[in-house]
């Protein structure tokens, strides 16, 4: 495995590798979500690219870029042994030099949810997603539904700036209890961790007898996650594509997407509500 510090040196490397190349971009601490996607990058390209690089953009003042969990060597020894040929590890300085001036904002998606939430989150994600497609030139990109908003960005950003890309969306990898596996999981205290299984089990209330009605299914998520030591940010339904909240009764697929606050630990998740059936009696 060839690790790589610039962007000189990966084009280096990558000018005649073998296609195609499938890239898995993270920001370490590698976890089984993200041994998912690399797994998936392995098994369908011919050279398997993964970067790992906690981007100082996509993190607002006072936020956890200082303290968010790091481990190069660990994540290296890891990526070596799932069989990935070349890792992006750079600087702050490589991608985000202090005379940089260009920024990628993809409107409208970016408003709502996490981007209401964290202002300037996407427009970081966007600006180093964009930084790093040109960087390693895949043929197809991985992304976790896990982060269901950056994947709608990153396919926004792709379709308007005609990148050659094709994006490839990976379900949600789970703890056995239903809880998202995140690198912002190791924050959490034993209590804390116990507490945050009201996450899966508030998107299993949206979805537990979802009926196409969004206000009955944001009543049941807020009703699951009323629990002491919960600060919910959003519990929200809504459209799969567009991520405009849904009102009332619709016969569509919609998006359920929950950010809560335990102590200090932000954890975000979401679940797909498929076309609801018709009942008899209804409509
Ligand atoms: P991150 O390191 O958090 O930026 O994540 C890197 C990539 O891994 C993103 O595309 C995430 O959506 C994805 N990812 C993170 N956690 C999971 C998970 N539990 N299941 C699937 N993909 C994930």
């Amino acid at each position: 495995m060839e690790v790589c510090t610039t962007v000189t040196q990966v084009r280096r490397a990558l000018a005649e590798a073998p296609r195609p190349v499938g890239f898995v971009p993270t920001m370490g601490a590698l976890h089984e979500g993200h041994r998912a996607l690399v797994a998936a990058a392995v098994a369908g390209s011919a050279t398997s690219v993964a970067s790992v690089f906690v981007n100082p953009l996509q993190f607002g003042p006072g936020e956890d870029f200082d303290a968010y969990p790091r481990d190069l060597d660990g994540d290296l020894a890891l990526l070596e042994r799932d069989g990935v040929d070349l890792v992006l590890a750079p600087s702050a300085d490589e991608l985000t030099p202090p005379q940089r001036r260009t920024e990628v904002r993809v409107r409208g998606l970016t408003e709502t949810l996490e981007g209401a939430v964290r202002p300037g989150h996407f427009d970081g994600v966007a600006t180093i997603v964009t930084t790093l497609l040109g960087a390693v030139g895949p043929d197809r990109a991985y992304f976790g539904e896990k982060d269901y908003q950056q994947l709608l960005v990153v396919r926004a950003l792709v379709a308007d700036l005609q990148l050659p890309v094709e994006v490839v969306a990976h379900p949600t990898v789970r703890e056995r209890d239903g809880l998202a596996l995140s690198s912002r999981n190791a924050y959490l205290g034993p209590e804390d961790r116990v507490r945050a299984r009201v996450v899966p089990a508030a998107l299993a209330a949206a979805a537990d007898g979802w009926d196409g009605d969004a206000d009955a299914a944001r009543a049941r998520m807020r009703s699951a996650l009323d629990v002491e030591g919960v600060a919910v940010d959003y519990a929200e339904v809504a459209d799969p594509e567009t991520l405009e909240r849904r009102e009332g009764r619709t016969p569509a697929p919609a998006r359920a997407l929950v950010a809560v606050r335990l102590g200090g630990t932000r954890l975000i998740d979401n679940a797909p509500l498929p076309v609801p059936e018709a009942a008899p009696g209804r409509q």
